[in-house]
């Protein structure tokens, strides 16, 4: 057995570098096992079983090793070469540019992406085609992050670093089943509280989950409830002059218009909304009020809401009353779901973003990118482009008529899959790059363009603490699979654009950086030569001389145009899709740790499907005893948008009239049985992020032969 190489583990943002050991067969790898890196900053050698079982996903029987195209949605694919299948897509994207115009076509890729391919996509398509309908599934779990990161503090990007849960003496979990779904952090955060029992974990979650169960206090929210808790707190941290002065003098604004605000909030409806008990928010508040340094961390049980920014805001509202932000040990850590959301987001794939954390609307912005890219004034569309969601809503209506998926499965991961589902079948042209077929979303495309995949290919990510990573090529790819920036470069030459022949991936990154100089994500010093030497290096790092930067604002000097953080006022009231007779349950969606998005890699891994083999729905036992379910049994569940059956699991840990259904599963894994087929595609009005943790549901149980019994909504009491 040999060592086979090192890579950042492709699966969530913890960004764990792993090991390979095995052996090669002609090119390809036979990979025994895999271990965390001891010396790797971001897991400290540290693995989860995901990352562990990440070598029976590589050669598959349903990679993607050849282009495949058809002509119509009736026919079976017949593989192409490249440059058949790009000149068709070309043919077809370049048809409808000049009938339509740049706003007809799109690319929707991922936080998957390397941020090479990132940046490629986002030269390609909005600085040469002129059209900012570039996003990424980003937009489904972090665009409330980057929003709230951007209104309060005035830039993008998580203050702080792993290191702080060592410095911290109060660890708040909000919207976040870490234990589960970035589970390496976790153990670090349990060896740090067995070492240092002082180190106290309260967790603000409606379900009980694996980290709720691990914590000191566990607030049960009521779904919804989060903006009512945070500004809850803030009042009582208020009322008992436990806030820091001298730091929201000197560094923030707002501050008259937040406590006039708080104050004026009836105490007891803050706790209606919440849900919580007044004694267990004053013990809340006393434990913040107490701390010397308080850090949390949050996902997507904050962000994946229509007012998800507006939680953010009012969780970074306590950490600017409070003073605890720009400290060793202390700020608001929003965890990344994927290996490079962060890259992505730094390489401007997100519709409204350009690189270096420019923005399209911003004049200034748009020329400086522009001279870099060598195009002339005005080729950048200074409107914000369609996002995620509204994407497939455009392909329905036909203002949006080809779009180009890369290393995601929306047929699964969007909410409103029938609406999904729609929008792919109207689109002219559907390309999808990726490593497998089938996939939910590949069965729904025109044009299959096979792509590498990690130890594949050299790619470069961003993870969750702003740790920029190489990860070499370790294999070859499969058949012709390429990396994803060379079928983007190779694309972009086929339509004729100078400025994309790169002889490697360094070469695009050092393009790339030169656009972060000066910027808040400075990466300019993190040359690609560096990264090999180094492996890993912390952004803000502007060059080559300096060692990175595990923290930001420790000069307590905001991104902000006064260099000060606003305190943002935010009610609590938020707008829902409410339970009622017809639909008198709460749905909430999440992750399981077994699994990983839409199964395309961990459904192939026998030791993770048999941890958590099919999709099922958690159920209070109260309500299952009402509805007469039992464990096991199948329930139906219906909401406005589409009706599902699953096996019920009983469980105390979600409270009565709540639901929970993992969304892992497609229909791959069984016909219209995917959670996604209920949640409601409402979006947030700034971070256009959707409301994939709330909607209204019924639920009834399905007799033997798949009878449904319907059961009056009001036997559930409500
Ligand atoms: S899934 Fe996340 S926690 Fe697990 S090994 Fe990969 S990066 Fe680490």
């Amino acid at each position: 057995m040999e060592v086979l190489g090192e890579t950042i583990c492709p699966y969530c943002g913890v960004g764990c570098r792993l090991r390979l050991e095995g052996d090669r067969q002609q090119g390809r790898p036979h990979v025994a096992r895999i271990r965390g890196v001891e010396t790797a900053a971001a897991n400290l050698g540290g693995i989860c079983a995901k990352g562990a079982q990440l070598g029976p996903t590589l050669d598959t029987p349903d990679r993607l090793t050849r282009p495949q195209l058809r002509l119509s949605r009736h026919d079976e694919f017949r593989p192409a070469d490249w440059d058949t299948a790009l000149a068709y897509v070309a043919e077809v994207f370049t048809n409808i540019l000049h009938t339509h115009g740049p706003g007809a076509v799109a690319f929707y890729g991922s936080g998957q992406l390397d941020t090479e391919t990132a940046y490629l996509a986002t030269k390609l398509f909005k600085g040469h085609l002129g059209c900012n309908n570039t996003d990424s599934n980003s937009r489904l779990c972090m665009a409330a992050a980057v929003a709230g990161y951007r209104s309060s503090l005035g830039s993008d990007g998580p203050p702080c670093c792993y290191d702080d849960i060592d410095e911290a003496d109060l660890v708040l979990v909000m919207g976040s089943n870490m234990a589960e779904a970035h589970p390496v952090t976790f153990d670090r955060l349990r060896a740090a509280r067995k070492r240092r029992p002082d180190l106290r974990l309260v967790v603000v979650d409606p379900r009980r989950t694996a980290t709720a169960k691990a914590a000191d206090l566990h607030l049960p929210v009521a779904p919804g409830g989060d903006i009512a808790l945070l500004n809850a707190l803030g009042r009582l941290l208020l009322l008992q002059d436990a806030f820091d002065e001298p730091f929201v003098a000197r560094h923030t604004n707002g501050f008259a218009e937040y406590r006039r605000f708080l104050l004026a909030q009836d105490p007891g409806e803050l706790r209606a909304a919440a849900g919580v008990s007044e004694a267990d928010l004053a013990r809340c508040a006393r434990l913040i009020a107490a701390a010397r340094a308080f850090l949390s961390f949050y996902c997507m049980g904050l962000n994946q809401s229509t007012v998800g920014m507006w939680k953010n805001n009012s969780l970074i509202n306590l950490h600017l009353l409070t003073g605890q932000i720009g400290k060793p040990g202390a700020g608001p850590f929003s965890l990344t779901g994927q290996p490079n959301a962060m890259g992505g987001r730094e390489a401007g794939l997100l519709s409204h973003q350009l690189p270096g954390y420019r923005t399209v609307e911003d004049p200034e912005h748009r020329a400086a990118v522009e001279a870099a890219w060598g195009r002339a004034p005005g080729s950048i569309d200074p409107k914000p482009g369609l996002t995620a969601v509204e994407m497939f809503r455009a392909l329905e209506k036909g203002q949006l008529q080809a779009i180009w998926i890369a290393a995601t499965n929306p047929a699964v991961s969007l909410p409103d899959l029938h609406q999904v589902h729609r929008g792919l079948a109207c689109a002219r042209l559907v390309v999808v790059s990726d490593a497998y077929h089938p996939t939910e979303t590949t069965r729904r495309a025109d044009v299959l363009l096979p792509a590498a995949q990690w130890g594949e290919k050299a790619w470069t990510s961003t993870n969750s603490e702003r740790t920029i990573s190489h990860s070499p090529q370790l294999f070859d790819p499969p058949g012709e699979a390429l990396p994803d920036w060379q079928i983007v470069a190779r694309f972009a030459r086929i339509l004729g654009y100078d400025g994309f022949s790169y002889s490697s991936n360094a070469e695009v990154w050092d393009e790339f950086i030169r656009l972060t100089a000066g910027r808040p994500c400075d990466m300019a010093g993190v040359t690609s030569a560096r990264l090999r030497a180094e492996d890993s290096v912390q952004w803000p790092c502007p060059s080559p001389d300096h060692a990175g930067s595990k923290r930001r604002y420790l000069d307590r000097r905001f991104a902000t145009p006064d260099g000060r953080a606003n305190f943002l006022p935010r009610d609590h009231r938020e707008p829902r899709e409410p339970p009622d007779h017809e639909f008198p349950f709460v749905l909430t969606t999440g992750r399981l740790y077994a699994h990983w998005h839409t199964l395309t890699r961990t459904g192939k891994a026998e030791k993770l499907v048999r941890r958590e083999p099919a999709p099922f729905v958690e159920v209070h036992p109260d309500d299952a005893e009402r509805l007469g379910l039992r464990d096991g049994e199948l329930g139906q569940l219906s909401s406005r948008r589409g009706t599902i059956q699953l096996p019920v699991r009983v469980s105390d840990g979600v409270v009565p009239g709540m639901l929970f259904v993992p969304f892992h599963w497609g229909d791959l894994f069984g016909e219209g049985n995917a959670a996604n087929y209920l949640t409601i595609s409402a979006i947030g009005r700034v971070a256009k992020q959707p409301e994939l943790k709330f909607c209204a549901v019924n639920l009834e149980k399905v007799m033997t032969g798949a009878e449904v019994v319907p059961t009056p909504a009001a036997l559930c009491g409500r």
